[in-house]
């Protein structure tokens, strides 16, 4: 008989202990419903706890004791959820790999669409949201403008309305792993690896228990990194800007020169000087802003520091 494909099912897990047991549940069903249709594989549920303060470890080793498919990383501390994936990504032995949220607002239901479509030489089948599920208005909105932001700046193409649920083929994988910057925006790098890629509509859920760790603040971390780690476009704009103003003050001052020459000078209004050098502090501090985020990545990265540590894997001590 030949051998079956292994799929590896990746679940980031940050503060999830109430969730897990109800996503291995569901993962269970799922598995079964594929076996009954005859569609074999051997299966890995791979759970990285990223460092969670409420007893999320606990529940993995009582999880591992029942049900020998899972697997589980135990983080050092909490590195968030871009390193836990690459974690995960540096454990999974599958021949594919299904990331997916562990508070069940991915559908597992969508995963066996996935495989499907990976069978048939897919390499990277991507979730995508029909909907956004309960977002505010605002968030929404927010998202919108960041992703047409990125998709005009960027060469890649950052998808609207993709997260990190999808399916990854081995070579995919092995690409990720060697993208290993610490600033991480994994939903752009799975653009930047390329390959062929599919779409799978999936209805997003309401999370099954407890509450989201992305703050507003969290997000606008992550779409700077998502920006800086990208394009250099800010610094081209700035460059523009700077240009545009010098260009727009040369002409202010042979205007001046010569209205003084023919009509002589009185003394003009300090506001509008005021005004004029505030605005031009507002730009200078901007584009030193701009170029500060630059140098604040080139800084993390030089220290070439791990992306994350491991303190177990299924309860050894690495
Ligand atoms: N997560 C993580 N580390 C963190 C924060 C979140 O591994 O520091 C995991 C979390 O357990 C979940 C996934 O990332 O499986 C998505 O998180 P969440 O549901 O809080 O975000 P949202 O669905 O609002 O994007
Ligand atoms: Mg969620």
């Amino acid at each position: 008989m030949n051998k079956l494909k292994k799929v590896t099912i990746l679940v980031p897990a940050y503060r999830e202990a109430k969730n897990l047991p109800l996503l291995v549940e569901a993962l269970d069903g799922m598995v079964r419903g594929m076996n009954d249709s005859g569609r074999l594989y051997e299966w890995e549920f791979l759970i990285v706890n990223d460092g969670s303060p409420d007893d999320t470890a606990e529940v993995l080793a009582r999880l591992r004791a029942e049900d020998p498919r899972v697997n589980y990383v135990n983080l050092s501390r909490n590195f968030g959820k871009e390193c836990a994936m690459l974690a995960g990504l540096d454990y999974a032995k599958g021949d594919a790999v299904v990331i997916m949220d562990a508070d069940l607002q991915h559908p597992v239901e969508t995963v066996p669409q996935m495989i499907e479509a990976w069978e048939e030489g897919y390499d990277d089948v991507y979730g995508r949201r029909r909907d956004r599920g309960k977002e505010s208005w605002l968030r929404k909105k927010f998202s919108l403008a960041y992703y047409s932001l990125l998709q005009k700046t960027t060469r890649i193409n950052v998808l609207q309305n993709v997260g990190d649920f999808r399916l990854l083929d081995r070579r995919c994988v092995t690409a990720l792993q060697e993208l290993r910057e610490s600033q991480r925006y994994t939903k752009g790098l799975f653009c930047w690896i390329g390959y062929r890629k599919k779409a799978v509509e999936f209805e997003t859920h309401d999370r099954a228990e407890g509450a989201s760790s992305f703050n507003f603040l969290r997000l606008l971390g992550l779409a700077m990194d998502g920006i800086t780690g990208f394009t250099i476009s800010p610094l081209r704009i700035a460059s523009v800007l700077g240009l545009l103003v010098s260009l727009i003050a040369f002409i202010y001052l042979i205007f001046v020169i010569t209205k003084t020459l023919f009509f002589g000078e009185e003394i003009q209004g300090y506001p509008t000087l005021l005004c004029v050098m505030l605005i031009l502090g507002g730009c200078q501090l901007l584009a030193i802003g701009i170029i500060g985020e630059y140098i604040g990545r080139i800084f993390n990265e030089t220290k070439n520091r791990p992306v994350y540590l491991v303190d177990t894997y299924n309860g050894d001590k690495i």
